[in-house]
């Protein structure tokens, strides 16, 4: 296995739960020892995001500049350094990836997975919620959060929108609600690799775990994936190999094998093993982010980004997401940044190699269609209803540039300014074109992928947890296979 990240770690522990199957993870970056204090403080995570820790920076090139994407490259990858939101997405999102013919994929199949993988110490266990999977699922407390994201929160409630009292419950949307975070009773982060990766797990004789272990390629036997390629040139044979090293590197991996358009790879002289549509058809949740200022010092510091407005114009779809992010610690504690995210686009961006095949992946995102800015449109109603909100002038808010989110012009202006990414790009590997339903890249043997690149189309959700729902899935399918 390639790439012991959110999904890694996930597919890791439950494929070695069969003694049949000898289970190699070769992760680039190291252990989860290696953590820094700043993983398990969620309120200390755009500290993470600026850099600080073990992590691959990859360039985003976008019409108005360049975003600087950090992603973990440490075992858990970027549930060690993510905001911890801990969201499935919505039943239609699931239920059109069914209807586009992933059997298996539909929310009826899902939703259990989703339930299995966590205990939910606020609503689980119930119908929709678990109560004895690995992962940790809590949310923040009223009095835990900043001041900010409290005027936030009771602005919303103000100007009409209605308390979710639980995101993850498709009925109660749309509406203001915290959000759900994978965090223990201390509060502290938990990441895949601490939840799954467990000392008993650790201990498995068919399970072996090599961290600072980056695989430069996948070897080949005619059609037949027989092993990778370490950066060192030590060479590891497998019988099958499933790449799980996020949506910006699994497909360069398969890039540099010959697998992707034969146009681009003929660019870089590289022989076509498969023309697929590789690195093609990236989604990510992309949006701006304005930045404002409110009077007094901040109060509560549970963490980056709890209070969500879940904004939806199309029945019970979420369309958007905007929520304060409260600075981090030691910047100026009066500041907050407001992020806006549509959560659902036809927007594609793409990975591809870069300057040579061995350089990191070259990823582009062009300018947002106009389904996007349209969804941006509507929560820009929404926060300018906030903008004069009690809640949000006894805190004296105010936009550190003067702004007027009703201006036809409101949205590009404030992409121009700042346009931001959620980092949950997906669908750099498509069920579908490229793998099929069991995640099997298609016309070659003994290879899959299992990380967020597998996504046909995004969840209008944060993308973390769908990596672990893809995990588990596929875990229980190979092992099903092989047991
Ligand atoms: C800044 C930021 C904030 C985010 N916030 C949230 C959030 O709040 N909630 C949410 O749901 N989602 C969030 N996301 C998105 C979410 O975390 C990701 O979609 C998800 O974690 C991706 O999981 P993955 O398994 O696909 O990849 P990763 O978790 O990135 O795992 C890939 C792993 O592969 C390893 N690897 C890469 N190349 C190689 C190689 N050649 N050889 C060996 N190993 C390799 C990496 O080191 C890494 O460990 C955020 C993302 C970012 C970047």
């Amino acid at each position: 296995m390639v790439g012991g990240g959110t999904a890694g770690a996930v597919l890791a522990a439950r494929l070695s739960e069969t003694p049949g199957l000898a289970v190699t993870l070769l992760e680039a970056g190291p252990d989860d020892d290696a953590y820094i204090p700043e993983v398990f403080d969620p309120a200390q995570a755009p500290q993470l995001w600026e850099g600080k820790g073990p992590m691959a920076l990859t360039p985003m090139a976008t019409e108005t500049g360049v975003i600087p994407m950090q992603q973990g490259r440490i075992l858990g990858g970027c549930s060690a350094m993510n905001g911890l939101a801990t969201l499935r997405g919505q039943p239609a999102d699931y239920d059109a990836w069914r209807a586009a013919g992933l059997k298996g994929w539909g929310w009826a199949d899902v939703e259990s997975t989703f339930i299995a993988a966590e205990t939910d110490f606020d609503f689980g266990p119930s119908a929709i919620h678990g109560g004895q999977g690995p992962l940790p699922v809590r949310r923040w407390k009223q009095e835990e959060l900043s001041r900010a994201q409290r005027a936030y929160y009771e602005g919303m409630l103000e100007v009409g929108e209605p308390h979710v009292a639980d995101i993850n419950d498709p009925s109660q949307l749309p509406g203001i609600g915290v959000f759900p975070v994978t965090v223990g009773a201390d509060k502290k982060r938990v990441t895949t690799s601490l939840a799954y990766l467990t000392n008993e797990v650790r201990a498995r004789p068919n399970f072996s775990l090599r961290t600072n272990a980056e695989v430069a390629a996948i070897a080949f036997d005619r059609s037949r994936a027989i092993g990778v390629t370490l950066e060192s040139g030590e060479e590891v044979e497998a019988d099958e190999v499933v790449v799980s090293a996020g949506a910006l590197w699994s497909p360069l991996l398969l890039l540099r094998a010959g697998i992707g358009p034969a146009d681009h790879l003929a660019e870089h002289g590289i022989a076509t093993r498969v023309d697929l549509p590789v690195g093609r058809t990236m989604s990510d949740h992309l949006g701006p982010g304005m930045l404002y200022r409110h009077d007094g010092p901040r109060g509560g510091t549970a963490g980056p980004a709890q209070v969500v407005l879940v904004g939806a114009s199309n029945g019970k779809d979420v369309d958007y997401h905007a929520f304060p992010i409260a600075p981090a610690p030691g910047q100026d504690a009066t500041l907050f940044m407001m992020a806006v995210f549509s959560m659902r686009s036809s927007h594609r961006g793409s990975v591809r190699l870069g300057e040579t095949p061995e350089s990191g992946p070259l990823v582009t995102a062009p300018p947002l269609p106009d389904d996007t800015t349209a969804r941006l449109g509507h929560a820009f109603e929404r926060l300018a209803a906030w903008e004069r909100s009690a809640a949000a002038r006894e805190l004296g808010c105010a936009p550190v540039v003067p702004h007027d989110l009703a201006a036809p012009d409101a949205v590009a202006t404030a992409l121009e300014r700042l346009t931001l990414s959620y980092g949950h790009m997906v669908g750099t590997c498509p069920m579908g074109p490229v793998l099929d339903a069991d995640c099997r890249v298609r016309e070659v043997e003994g290879l899959r992928v299992c990380d967020a690149s597998v996504m046909p189309t995004i969840p209008s959700g944060n993308t973390y947890l769908g990596c672990v729902m893809v995990a588990e899935r596929v875990g229980r399918k190979m092992a099903a296979g092989r047991a």
